[in-house]
């Protein structure tokens, strides 16, 4: 293959996942830490930024700046209620900008906001070193994945954050669809048959029904949840175990950051544990002021705690099975919360079949977007793969009286383009007011309103007269665009759509990609200082190995000489672990120099072991 390869990317709202097709063979790419799965999570402290790993097993040190969860917020508003609620539960601070989310942080002893988007844009771009460390160049064309519900604003931003990862994106997929992919793949001799992938992560909830074929995804319909997955089940445990430390303890540990992340955590491993063994325990010592918290739960609390959010999930695939009329043959279990007995159970009751769990919940998702790139990358290995989405929510347009006309009804295929005629409402109205709505409710106000521009000019007529063109275009990522014309005058008038303020300017992108470069070129900074103390320290340790190994062919002077000197470099080292990489290395250039005149005084031979040249201590 002379080509570059393209890349499958699962941002997900816990982990993230990378994936790419070489040679007819999908490789899920494990990270610098060899983990397939890396959280997708970004640290901010006074020296450095962290992602992944590493920034994950430093949360309980640093919760206020450990952000997770982005993926809910991106593309909303600060006052949706999601939004509110999660805040009063995340360590880490979100305020509000002209009424969109900012996270905000400490950062190199500075107070810092960043967008959404610009954090996941963080978590794309580690997924893309990943990758370029495996395949050995640069990377630039990525499928990235999206929750089949996601809306035009949450595409949109999630388009962005690759674009200020430096990415191409080259196709959003949705991800019961690309797990759907993974699944197909290996069963194309079977004929066509009919799929219901029931995805459920950490943030996100997606079923999505498909007609199978031979290499053909069709998508038939779609329901779903993009607030709703193994968090809200984390959330209510610690709503139950600070209540439950309430009562035995009489303390609030609610205002208490550190102790909040400390207690999710110790939640997050009981719900895990809950889906193998009838019962789990809490133990974190020293929770808050000194005080242990020792705890069980069963799985029966467990399940009651999370009832009404089981059967809302329930109640989610009940409406993709009616929207699409049509017998499953199988049930695919995706997402690591699928892996919940008790929804396994309400699955079986529903469909009275066994689940399919063929296929790996948390890398299928990446593995069918490899595939996808690969395709769209001129790959023929895994023959035809053809993809038909559809649009998850009603797209239309508010006219006089506040009904919403629909253009494009939920789960029609993409990519779609139609348009209605309108007219005036007045007698001589010169422009007319366009509200760009998603949503299933009747009435306009109830959904949620994407953007609206004012169509201006239009010459002077009696109401009813001019004829007004509405078109509108959702393209193959699931994005729209709206555009008006007016042509009843013959001047016509052509305005496309942008997503409402939420939605990043051209201009802004380009500023984060610029802050994104910035942060990159830091972060490197930050590991060759790393690395060059390091060194330094591991230069001088061997040295001071080698004098006493050789000190029978120096004076008692030089060896004496050697130690303070070598001592003195050992406590240089420990108490300035921030110097610039340029002095660590000049440190070490000037031992060197020493290390040289002494063994050109005792007429020690270049190459013989006096003076270590190589570092050992790994970076
Ligand atoms: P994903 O986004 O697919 O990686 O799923 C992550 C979510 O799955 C997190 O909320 C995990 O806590 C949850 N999860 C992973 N394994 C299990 C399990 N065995 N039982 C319940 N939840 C799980």
């Amino acid at each position: 293959m002379s080509k570059e390869a393209a890349i499958g990317i699962d941002l997900g709202t816990t982990n993230s996942c990378v994936a790419v097709m070489q040679y007819g063979k999908v490789e899920i790419i494990a990270n610098a830490q060899g983990n397939r799965l890396t959280p997708s999570c970004v640290a901010f402290t006074g020296k450095e930024r962290l992602i992944g790993d590493p920034a994950a097993s430093q949360v309980a040190v640093n919760p206020a700046n450990t952000i997770f969860d982005a993926k809910r917020l991106i593309g909303r508003k600060f006052n949706d209620d999601t939004v509110q609620a999660d805040i009063k539960l995340w360590p880490f601070k979100v305020v509000s900008d002209n009424g969109n989310p900012r996270i905000q942080v400490e950062f190199l002893n500075q107070t810092m906001q960043f967008k959404p988007e610009e954090i996941s844009a963080m978590v794309l771009k580690k997924m893309k070193d990943t990758a370029e460390a495996y395949l050995g160049y640069k990377v630039k064309d990525a499928v990235v994945t999206v929750p089949a519900y996601f809306n035009d604003s949450q595409r949109q931003a999630t388009k962005d954050a690759g674009q200020i990862a430096g990415l191409n994106v080259i196709r959003i997929i949705n991800e019961p669809t690309a797990a759907a992919i993974a699944y197909g793949m290996d069963r194309k001799a079977q004929g066509e048959k009919t799929v219901l992938i029931f995805d459920l992560g950490g943030g996100t909830f997606d079923v999505s029904v498909l007609v199978i074929d031979n290499g053909n995804f069709q998508v038939k319909s779609i329901a779903g949840d993009t607030h709703l997955g193994g968090e809200d089940f984390d959330n209510r445990l610690l709503v139950h175990f600070i209540q439950e430390f309430m009562r035995k303890h009489k303390a609030d540990i609610s205002g208490n950051k550190r102790a909040l992340r400390r207690l999710r955590t110790a939640c997050e491993r009981a719900k895990v544990t809950l889906s193998s063994a009838p019962q789990a325990n809490i133990e974190i010592d020293g929770l808050t002021e000194g005080i242990d918290f020792y705890s069980t739960i069963t799985q029966a609390k467990f399940e009651d705690l999370c009832g009404d959010l089981f059967e809302m999930i329930i109640s989610h695939v009940k409406k993709a099975v009616d929207d699409c009329k049509l017998e499953m043959d199988e049930i695919v279990l995706v997402g690591g919360s699928s892996r919940i007995p008790k929804l396994q159970s309400l699955l079986v009751e529903m469909f009275h079949k066994e689940l399919n769990k063929s296929i790996d919940p948390e890398e299928a998702v990446a593995y069918g977007a490899a595939v996808q790139a690969a395709v769209l990358n001129g790959d023929k290995s895994f023959g035809e793969c053809i993809l038909q989405d559809v649009v998850p929510l009603s797209l239309g347009v508010e006219p006089a009286g506040g009904v919403l006309e629909i253009l494009v009804a939920r789960n029609t295929p993409i990519p779609v383009r139609t348009n209605k005629i309108f007219s005036t409402n007045a007698d001589d109205q010169e422009s007319v007011g366009i509200c760009v709505y998603e949503g299933e409710r009747p009435l306009a106000k109830d959904n949620h309103l994407l953007g609206k521009f004012d169509l201006v000019g239009i010459p002077p007529a009696p109401r009813g007269v001019p004829k007004i063109e509405v078109k509108f275009d959702v393209d193959v990522d699931g994005i729209l665009s709206v555009s008006a014309i007016d042509f009843g005058s013959g001047n016509h008038e052509r305005i496309t759509i942008k997503p409402d303020k939420g939605g990043l300017t051209a201009e802004e992108v380009e500023r984060m990609i610029e802050d994104a470069r910035r942060f990159e070129s830091e972060d490197h900074k930050k590991r060759e200082c790393v690395v060059a103390r390091n060194d330094l320290e591991s230069y001088v340790l061997n040295l001071r190995n080698a004098l006493e190994k050789f000190k029978c062919k120096l004076s008692e002077s030089d060896i004496e000489y050697g130690r303070t000197r070598l001592a003195s470099a050992l406590k240089w080292v420990e108490e300035n672990k921030a110097a610039e990489a340029e002095e660590y290395r000049g440190r070490k250039n000037e031992l060197k120099a020493e290390v040289k005149k002494i063994q050109e005084k005792i007429g020690h031979k270049e190459g013989e072991p006096l003076s270590p040249h190589k570092s050992n201590v790994l970076a």
